[in-house]
């Protein structure tokens, strides 16, 4: 029988922040590096949690490089040839960076002919959807055969996937299906889970496991990086929010770069030699502003999160579940002259 859940399940737009009083004076005096240890391969990582997405556009090398500065990871795109994962796992550059593959047997083929010729700490495991047998059985293999590769994989979006992604040997696992700004899973299919519910959802099982989370998708303000920070995503994975800069490639034209879903049209057509017959495109194309920098952009979303953490009393990101109070909310924010705008 069809059964329907009526509690509401709620996006980063449903919510705001309350502020709380606290003796933090100033922005500079909130710490947004944190120390992870993972669970499985025992690695210890120094971030802020932010990861750029393994998207055409943004998991590119030279956004790896830019953003190790902020202490920001990158998923590198699965685009690249072998040789050119090879080189850019050999530099420094790479730090902070994961190999992203799917599950097939040529993504096992080019890694490990990667990881012979370079060493790679981390990876990203990532398929649409984590429901299918063969992903966790891809997982134990890949843990089985690398013990202290840090491994982050998915996406899933119940608390029963979380699980069995920790037991199959993932150190961080991806929430999130259909809430990306490419993404047109939920039209074409029905199917997803609302972003911030979806952490919330999960944070509970993933602490009882001792498994990291990361949100994915969903971001298109500060705000909502803050948000799911305080919801208690470990991680948070930002595509869009991340895309249209130099460090992205791309040509600008009147301003504006192409930028497209990993699933849509345009990438099966530049990867894959175009959509198979069985499949349709779950993404979407689009041309977005030119936004120059990585640099410039990366420190608004951070200065966004650092002004988040004064708000609310938290010196750091780990404390702010802790001080966070949210409350559910008609409108965010008021929209007057929004379309007018013409800068910050
Ligand atoms: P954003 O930060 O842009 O809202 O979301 C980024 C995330 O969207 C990516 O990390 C990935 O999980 C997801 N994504 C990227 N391209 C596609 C696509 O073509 N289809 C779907 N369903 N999801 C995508």
């Amino acid at each position: 029988m069809f059964e329907i859940s009526n509690e509401v399940k709620l996006d980063f737009t449903d919510v705001l922040l309350v502020p709380q009083f606290s003796s933090i004076d100033s922005r500079s005096k909130v710490n947004l590096i944190k120390t992870f240890e993972m669970p499985h391969s025992g690695a210890k990582f120094t971030s802020t949690g932010i990861i750029a997405a393994n998207m055409d556009g943004v998991g590119t090398f030279e956004a790896a490089a830019a953003l190790s500065e902020h202490g920001v990871m990158t998923a590198i795109h699965k685009n690249y040839s072998a040789e050119d994962l090879i080189d850019f796992f050999q530099s420094d550059d790479s730090d902070l960076s994961f190999y992203s593959m799917g599950i097939s047997e040529a993504d096992y083929t080019k890694f490990e002919h990667v990881k012979k010729h370079a060493p790679i700490d981390a990876v990203c495991i990532d398929v649409a959807n984590g429901y299918m047998d063969a992903f966790y059985e891809y997982i134990a293999r890949i843990r089985d055969e690398n013990p202290i590769v840090t491994i982050m994989v998915g996406n899933v979006v119940t608390p029963e996937a979380v699980r069995k992604a920790y037991e199959a040997g993932a150190d961080i696992v991806k929430l999130g299906i259909g809430p990306g700004a490419m993404c047109t899973t939920r039209l074409q299919t029905g199917v997803g889970y609302p972003q911030l519910s979806c952490i919330i959802d999960c944070v509970q099982e993933a602490d009882n496991c001792g498994v990291f989370i990361c949100s994915d998708g969903g971001c298109s303000q500060p705000g909502h990086v803050a948000i799911a920070y305080a919801a208690g995503a470990d991680f948070v994975m930002l595509g869009s929010m991340l895309a249209g800069t130099d460090e992205g490639g791309g040509e600008v034209v009147d301003g504006k770069v192409m930028f497209y879903g990993m699933s849509s049209k345009t990438a099966n057509n530049k990867h894959f030699g175009g959509l198979k017959d069985y499949r349709s495109s779950e993404g979407r194309t689009t041309m977005i502003p030119y936004k120059g920098s990585m640099d410039g952009v990366i420190k608004n979303i951070l200065g966004g999160i650092r002004s988040t953490c004064t708000y609310t009393g938290s010196r750091t990101l780990t404390e702010l579940p802790f001080r966070a109070k949210a409350i559910r909310v008609n409108n965010t924010h008021n929209r007057a002259y929004e379309q007018f705008t013409t800068g910050n």
